[in-house]
């Protein structure tokens, strides 16, 4: 009997996900169910968005939460590289036998003649495709212009009737009609592969037997079971899962919802809690209790137990889960994951060299710099009240505030300042009509300490939450605003 290899396939282009998380778990329990392998692959093509830190946030996340893997970039394995960037010679080879089969072919439309396409094509109201102007060339005459150096892109060839029967292994055999399958890029111009290539090519070389993967997907699953026939390799059973949505059943989203793991450990959730929460989405343990251990879930995992019906991340519900795990600790550990969540020596180091100065005993710390320790502050309106900016301005500059923050990689001082001098700059206003702003949605006081080195140690998460608390507090964003000030946004060098 084959052994069951399941796998996770982040791509690291932000924070981690809860999401990733969430299909990550159930993987691993499906792994672990069937006595298999999980595996964790990198899929980090995209040159331009991929980074080492949120590859290796990614990592951090998933360790904290108690999610482990055998084989990685980090740990390595048989069937290596795990990174997509390392592999660029195995895809190059399997494009070019795509093509010299006759499953694929070069095409050197330029980027000027798709966007016309595309425009004529929305303009009659037809699905933007591409016209396979490209698929006739002869293949003596494509070789000749690629060695000639011309810039061109490898795409796959796909029926243009008829329908794609999918299996999922939640809802059975789902039809979708080829007419709306594009003919994919499956190599770009800059010579590494799409998604739908590398994914399909690593799933077979890397073994794996089953992939759950988030239901965003199930749309393009016939061109990923298309390759594989093309190739004449078996394909993994498919199993896509139900999309972690808002309360409001919208996609799960940073705008409603903070979505990065991260946030939640800052905020003081236990692991163990935040597992078992995302175990709740969409499966249920047999006898329907909510607190439960991986390695309950583990035991009792029966994919058929999914259920197909939205599954709501409830900030809420997740707050009443950690809390029956806490009153369920012994006092003792109860105190240590105190200490070990903000009361730790790292986390004070960082904070005490700007509190020294301003005490004369120690007591007065917690009054000064309690906000280190909190999660979402009780804000007061009457401290976003500026002398200069009109209620709205205040906002604005708040919100295009956040958006760069949203956008910063490199948590540092001097990075979180240039964020804010390039919005104040575009906004023609100074950095003092911003930082009085700051310092009351970040501290939710008057005065303390210096709200630049309070930001960098509090960390993206807890900042942007905060500033996100206060702009709703002022009222939010509305709908036209939020187009209105996304121009203005795109608009900031
Ligand atoms: N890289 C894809 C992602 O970021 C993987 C999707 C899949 O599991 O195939 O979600």
């Amino acid at each position: 009997m084959t052994t069951v290899r399941t796998r996770i396939a982040p791509s690291p282009t932000g924070d981690p996900h809860v999401g990733t998380a969430y299909i990550a778990l159930f993987n691993l329990c499906f792994a672990r169910q069937h006595g298999g392998q999980f595996i964790l692959r990198i899929e980090d093509t995209d040159q331009l968005r991929s980074t080492r830190e949120s590859e290796q946030q990614i990592f951090d996340a998933l360790r904290w939460l108690g999610i482990e893997w055998d084989e990685g970039p980090d740990v390595g394995g048989p069937h290596g590289p795990y990174r997509q960037s390392e592999r660029g010679e195995i895809y190059k080879k399997y494009a070019g036998e795509l093509v010299a089969k006759g499953h694929a072919f070069p095409c050197f439309c330029s980027a000027e003649r798709l966007d016309q396409l595309r425009a004529e094509q929305t303009a009659n109201k037809e699905t933007p495709r591409y016209d396979g102007h490209c698929i006739h060339i002869p293949p003596a005459e494509a070789q000749q212009r690629i060695a000639a150096g011309e810039a061109h892109v490898v795409r796959m060839k796909v029926p243009s009737e008829g329908v794609c029967v999918v299996p999922d292994m939640l809802r059975g055999d789902v039809e979708i009609p080829w007419d709306r399958m594009d003919m994919q890029v499956l190599m770009k111009t800059d010579g590494l592969p799409t998604y739908f290539l590398a994914n399909v090519v690593d799933d077979h070389l890397m073994d794996i037997t089953h992939v759950l993967r988030g239901e965003e997907w199930l749309p393009s699953a016939p061109k990923l079971i298309k390759l594989y026939e093309y190739f004449g390799w078996e394909q993994p059973k498919l199993c896509y899962m139900p999309l972690l949505r808002n309360p409001d059943k919208s996609k799960l989203s940073k705008r409603k919802n903070p979505t990065s793991i991260t946030f939640y450990e800052r905020m003081g959730f236990l692991p163990q809690a935040m597992l078992n929460y995302l175990g709740r989405m969409g499966w249920s343990m047999p006898d329907e209790r909510e607190k439960f251990t991986l390695a309950e879930m583990i035991e009792n995992f029966d994919v058929q137990r999914v259920s197909l019906g939205g599954p709501i991340f409830d900030l809420e519900k997740l707050s009443w889960l950690n809390g029956q795990w806490l009153r369920e600790l012994s006092v003792e550990t109860f105190a240590a994951e105190v200490q070990k969540w903000a009361l730790n020596p790292e986390y004070l180091l960082k904070i005490a060299p700007h509190v020294q100065g301003r005490v004369e005993t120690l007591s007065q710390i917690a009054p000064l710099a309690g906000f280190f320790f909190s999660g979402a502050l009780e804000l007061d309106a009457k401290l976003f009240e500026h002398k200069k900016l009109a209620a709205e301005q205040v906002r604005q500059v708040m919100q295009l505030i956040l958006w760069r923050l949203e956008a910063l990689r490199q948590w540092e001082k001097d990075k979180i300042t240039a964020c804010i001098q390039a919005v104040v700059e575009h906004l023609e206003l100074k950095l003092r009509d911003a930082m009085p702003l700051m310092f009351a949605a970040i501290t939710g006081q008057a005065s303390s300490v210096s709200v630049l080195d309070a930001m960098e140690i509090l960390g993206p998460d807890l900042t942007r939450f905060r500033l996100r608390q206060a702009i709703e507090l002022l009222g939010g964003v509305s709908k036209k605003e939020t187009k209105e000030w996304e121009k203005l946004y795109a608009a900031i060098p």
